[in-house]
């Protein structure tokens, strides 16, 4: 062969004697075939075989079957963000005529995608109150086709009783999904209470860097497995194998960091508790909302918690978060920097709560000394308060 050739014909080497800790980082578009029958016959393939690099090379079988292991699933697939994985599931599930039901704590961009992407296509959505329960019986239509759960809600944390609703849902031959990302299936396992999708943003915990964006959705049935695929079919949906790599190597402390974040979030939440600072939402605190759910259902707390600002702290609340030196401002949680964001949940919900137009401070807790963060939220709540003398309201 000449030298074009041989620069475009990789040698191959031997492999004997190797073996390595990590998951090889597989680049593909292209599969090749063996043989003309191996390459007219792709079609066949089974879903978990190789036919093109859309639909994953090994490096991303191997985080599919590690999220189905910890998931207790039969199946995952991965998507390119945490929204696109919620969007895949409704787009999965939904036609033209159907109805989902999501509830008011929904993350919020799922309240933009059901406003404004399904409704002008024919989907009907409503929203269910937070704690519902066996309740979201008088909430079922003729039509509905999926009910869909955030536990811990977005923001304000609420507990909801999966099992309650996965049992009605199941009597009247309804799907159920949720975004279980604040839990991971580390702290709860949706799949094994009977949900159909399980689904979470690697972003947050499974990467766990702040450094990149993947979802997943995992299945206890291989049909919900299939539909998933032709829906990513369709709209052309992959994953690029260095963002996976990133997971997989994230994966391997994430028992460590969410165990060693709970612990300290916790504590931070108890501490901000006494010091009455304003109402903390957490669901490891007596306090929250479904707390007696979360005792029972989930086996144990991660590092998100929110305090609801007193009115009276909102006119210093800039100099406060300023003034930070360890937490750093900002939304994408789930990393080993400590965040804050001030939320506001009023736009995104349906149902009134005298917190609705609060600013509602969330807090995630990351991998620092917890004395520094301590230190630093003394500075933050003693500016909130006009208690160091640099408030701007006084
Ligand atoms: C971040 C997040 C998402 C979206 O994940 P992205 O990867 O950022 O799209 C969905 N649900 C919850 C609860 C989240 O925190």
């Amino acid at each position: 062969m000449r030298d074009a050739t041989l620069s475009v014909h990789h040698p191959a080497v031997s492999e004997d004697g190797y073996a390595a800790l990590s998951v090889p980082t597989h680049r593909a578009s292209t599969i090749v075939f063996p043989d003309a029958q191996a390459y007219a016959t792709r079609g066949k393939r089974s879903l978990d075989g190789y036919s093109y690099g859309l639909h994953g090379t090994p490096t991303q079988k191997v985080l599919e079957a590690q999220l189905s292991a910890l998931e207790g699933a039969e199946r995952t697939v991965i998507l390119p963000s945490g929204q696109a994985a919620i969007a895949i599931t409704f787009l999965t599930v939904l036609a033209a005529g159907d109805h989902v039901l999501i509830p008011d704590t929904a993350y919020p961009p799922v309240v933009g995608f059901c406003r404004n992407y399904l409704a002008p296509r024919g989907i009907d959505w409503s929203v269910y109150a937070p704690g519902i329960g066996a309740g979201i019986e008088a909430e079922i239509r003729a039509e509905t086709k999926l009910i869909w759960m955030e536990s811990p809600g977005s923001t304000t944390m609420e507990v909801e009783d999966v099992p309650a609703i996965v049992q009605v849902a199941k009597a009247k031959g309804i799907l159920t999904g949720i975004d279980n990302t604040w839990a991971t299936p580390l702290l709860f396992k949706p799949i094994s209470h009977g949900v159909d999708f399980s689904m979470q943003a690697l972003t947050k915990y499974p990467g766990g860097h702040s450094d990149l964006l993947l979802g997943s959705v995992s299945v206890g049935s291989l049909e919900h497995r299939q539909r998933l695929r032709d829906t990513m079919r369709m709209l052309g949906l992959g994953v690029s194998p260095d963002t996976v790599g990133l997971v997989l190597r994230g994966m391997e402390t994430m028992a460590m960091r969410l165990s060693h974040m709970g612990r300290v979030a916790t504590e931070i939440a108890e501490e901000l508790q006494d010091r009455g600072v304003g109402e903390v939402l957490f669901p490891a605190l007596p306090s929250c909302q479904g707390h007696e759910i979360w005792k029972r259902d989930f086996a144990g707390a991660s590092g998100l918690l929110s305090v609801v600002l007193p009115e009276a702290a909102e006119a210093n609340l800039d100099a406060a978060l300023d003034a930070l030196e360890v937490f750093a401002i900002g939304a994408s949680w789930g990393g080993t920097r400590s965040l804050m964001a001030p939320m506001s949940v009023a736009g995104s919900r349906a149902f009134p709560h005298g917190r609705n137009d609060r600013t509602i401070l969330r807090i995630s807790i990351g991998l620092e000394d917890p004395r520094d963060l301590r230190q630093d939220l003394d500075r933050f709540f003693g500016i909130l308060s006009g208690a160091d003398g640099k408030t701007t309201a006084g």
